[in-house]
């Protein structure tokens, strides 16, 4: 799947989340075009009453999400000015150890700044920012409703030389060719079946099970009540759930 010769042609990511995007901005860079190709409908399609953008792919949404520090450092670095943009919106920024209040196992735990400074906010700001960023840059192309379904290989069997998909509810396969394919359909990839069904061996992979699991809740919040973060594991670290 590696690009052959320098920087120019075509390069098509599957995917259209957080590394989809990132990877399209990178390509942006080395290639002529870069098309990305996502499943879901356009967000702007569907409801979006807060700015936010959701999606059916983002099943994350309504939960609260933490931006950790070293990807507030990356997309600062990819975006400039993408921090601010956030606070703009109204995502605080929260100190972990002096802010939230940590309930893990038998206690509280003791608070002390330690610099690690998180914007909190919903998932879909975070989506439209980047959003707004990518549609900036002119040689990326957004495509929706587009469900890849295989890829198309070279003679040899050698090289990825393009993808199917299929647009909206028509069900016949369109083709694009390709000088690269990035991946980013995340944990639903399907490029080893893919690549399986023209032929190819197994590609061996690494499953990284975390047995994470949590809730969230939504609590209203009274006027002038002051509101920090709590984050309680009752059982850890026996019981992963928080
Ligand atoms: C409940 C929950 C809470 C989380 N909370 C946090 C948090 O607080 N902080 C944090 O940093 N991270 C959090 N994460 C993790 C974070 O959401 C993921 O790491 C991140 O979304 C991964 O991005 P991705 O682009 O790799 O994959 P995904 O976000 O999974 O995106 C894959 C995209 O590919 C599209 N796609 C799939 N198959 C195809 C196909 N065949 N054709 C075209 N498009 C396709 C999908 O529709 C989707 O848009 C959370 C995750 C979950 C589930």
């Amino acid at each position: 799947m590696a690009s052959q010769g320098a920087n120019k042609g075509t390069a098509l990511v599957i995917g259209g989340s957080i590394s989809g995007m990132l990877s399209a901005k990178v390509l942006s860079e080395h290639f002529d075009l870069v098309v990305i190709l996502e499943k879901d409908a356009a967000p702007d399609e569907l409801s979006s009453t807060s700015g936010e953008l959701f999606r059916k792919g983002l099943p994350q949404a309504a939960h609260q999400h933490l931006l950790l520090l070293k990807g507030r450092q990356l997309f600062e670095e990819f975006f400039p000015g993408f921090d601010a943009e956030l606070e703009r919106y109204g995502a605080p920024l929260v100190n972990y150890s002096e802010d939230v209040s940590l309930f893990i196992g038998e206690g509280k735990l003791p608070r002390f700044e330690s610099g690690l400074d998180l914007r909190v906010c919903r998932r879909p700001l975070i989506d439209r920012v980047v959003t707004e960023r990518i549609e900036s840059i002119e040689n990326i192309e957004r495509r929706y409703a587009c469900q890849v379904s295989g890829f198309i290989l070279n003679n040899d069997n050698s090289r990825v030389t393009g993808l199917r998909y299929q647009q909206g509810s028509i069900s016949a396969e369109k083709t694009l060719r390709a000088d690269l394919v990035v991946d980013c359909s995340g944990r639903g990839s399907r490029t080893r079946t893919w690549l399986k069904k023209e032929g190819l061996s197994e590609v061996s992979g690494t499953h990284v099970n975390p047995k994470l699991g949590y809730a969230s809740q939504l609590f209203e919040v009274r006027p002038g009540q002051q509101v920090k973060p709590i984050e309680v594991a009752p059982h850890a670290p026996t019981s992963p759930r928080a």
